[in-house]
């Protein structure tokens, strides 16, 4: 019977080296052919249900069969991020470092919860966290952080950790215990996961006070001073102001530095939204976009967005050494402690049993260095200026203001061509042909846009090409529709 447990679970040893074989097998062959298959495909429900039908799990199956057919209706199913022609939304085109880094976590299976279990591990996200804050302009021994799922509950992290600096009795009482309500500011242009960060902390997203941006798209100051000043008049307790540092609609980047003066002056937490954008710090002739982020208490960045390691790596860092321990340690009868200065890493997290999140990111920095990151980096923002020029020579208008690879446009040629309606259409037809992935996206006072980001490293200036000529295709395509 044991023998017999082993057999279905770990496999047999040939069993396994068979599979090993053919999943290397298959993972480069996609990757080989990935250029020529469509980017999408439009999903059928009640077709991948059907499929999925045959499943009942009333006995075993065969392992080779599996795989095989996960990877090939994966393959037929699904948006295709690490596609060349993928122009979306920060995800990535893994690294090879990466997807070796997520196999050996996997397989090692080790425990993030406690340093004891893994003091390697733990080290080596701490190392992580220290280099990543000294890019963006701390110095140890002011620099802390924790690895997280994404930059979602990296953001959950940061409204936690300023709502228990700036109010120590809510780590006891919670809200219950304030005397006033507190309020946080973001720009409309703002990433929504703060918006879920402020219901899950228990403040409600009323407690989320969006301010009007500038021309740019930018947060604008002034719009936030006087917010403060009436929430204040008002008996609100403002304590924590959000710039973002590269918009998910169009890689707008807040002016950090005004923004920090203002917070600065009013004894607000300030934290820096860096999911996309941080990766600027990288790359020395973009890092004055950035000009400021060292004055941040908190900062935010997604390696699985611009350092293309697999999904997902969010990374929570403060200038505050001690404010994560103040946030979310609890003393347990269970769990193993800590040695000397070493820290548990579930009394600095909202997780509890974690995954060695950091090894992907620490394989791919080893092998490719900061300097191999800032030529991709340098490359990719150099084709989201051509792919604007190639736009603007089409006939299309360039409406976002930005250093970073993301282009926002509109249909100059086109009477409807600043509709939703008809941009909508258009991002259609590209999405439904699988020639390339876009998308349309929504700004402050009621503009529209077709949304196009360098998001692979895998693309090369012919797929712009081949995007352009596909936005061409579809333009007629709508045109004679609408005839
Ligand atoms: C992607 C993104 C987030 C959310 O991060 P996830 O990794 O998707 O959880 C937050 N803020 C900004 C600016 C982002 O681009």
């Amino acid at each position: 019977m044991h023998r017999e447990n082993e057999g279905v679970l770990q496999l047999r040893e040939q069993e396994r080296a068979k599979l090993w074989q053919r999943l290397i097998e298959r993972l480069e062959q996609y990757f080989r052919e990935l250029p020529e298959i469509p980017v999408a495909q439009t999903p059928n429900v009640a077709a991948l249900r059907a499929l999925l039908s045959s499943f009942d799990f009333s006995e075993p199956g065969d392992p080779l069969e599996a795989v095989e057919f996960v990877i090939e209706e994966l393959r037929r199913t699904q948006v295709h991020t690490p596609h060349p022609r993928y122009f979306g939304l920060f995800n990535p085109a893994p690294t090879t470092m990466g997807i070796a880094a997520d196999t050996i976590v996997a397989a090692l299976n080790p425990q993030l919860a406690a340093w004891s279990h893994n003091p390697l591990a733990s080290e080596i996200e701490r190392h992580l966290v220290l280099a990543f804050g000294q890019r963006f302009g701390w110095q140890a021994p002011n620099i802390d952080g924790v690895f997280c799922t994404a930059g979602a509950e990296a953001n959950h992290t940061a409204v936690l950790t300023s709502l228990c600096h700036a109010f120590p009795e809510f780590r006891a009482s919670g809200l219950r215990g304030l005397p006033r309500q507190p309020v946080l500011y973001i720009s409309g242009e703002g990433h929504h996961s703060i918006l879920k960060a402020a219901r899950l902390c228990g403040l409600g997203t009323e407690a989320v006070h969006e301010v009007d941006v500038d021309d740019s798209l930018r947060l604008e100051v002034g719009s936030l001073e006087a917010r403060i000043s009436e929430d204040r008049a008002r008996g609100l307790a403002p304590f924590l102001v959000v710039a973002t540092a590269g918009t998910t609609s169009a890689g707008v980047v807040d002016q950090v530095d005004s923004v920090a003066a203002v917070a600065n002056r009013e004894g607000l937490w300030l934290h820096a939204d860096a999911a996309w954008g941080g990766a600027a710090v990288f790359v020395p002739e973009l890092r004055d976009i950035l000009a400021g982020i060292e004055r941040a208490d908190s900062i935010i960045f997604d390696a699985h967005k611009w350092l293309s390691v697999p999904m997902g790596a969010g990374i929570y860092l403060t200038r505050h050494p001690e404010i994560l321990t103040q946030t979310f340690s609890t003393a347990t009868g269970y769990m193993p402690g800590a040695h000397l200065d070493t820290v548990d890493p579930y009394s600095h997290s909202i997780q509890w049993s974690r995954r060695f999140i950091g090894l992907k990111v620490f394989l791919s920095l080893v092998v490719a260095g900061w300097p191999g990151y800032e030529a991709v980096l340098r490359r990719q923002v150099q084709l989201g200026k051509l792919l604007g020029e190639k736009l603007r020579a089409a006939g299309w208008e360039v409406i976002n203001r930005t250093r970073l690879p993301l282009v926002c446009f509109v249909d100059r040629k086109s009477k409807d061509g600043r509709t939703l309606e008809y941009l909508q259409a258009i991002s259609d037809w590209v999405v439904q042909s699988g020639k390339a992935w876009i998308s349309v996206c929504r700004l402050a006072r009621g503009l529209s846009g077709l949304r196009a980001c360098i998001t692979s490293y895998r693309t090369t200036p012919d797929d712009l090409d081949a995007l352009v000529d596909a936005l061409e295709a579809a333009r007629e395509s709508v045109a004679a529709a609408q005839s």
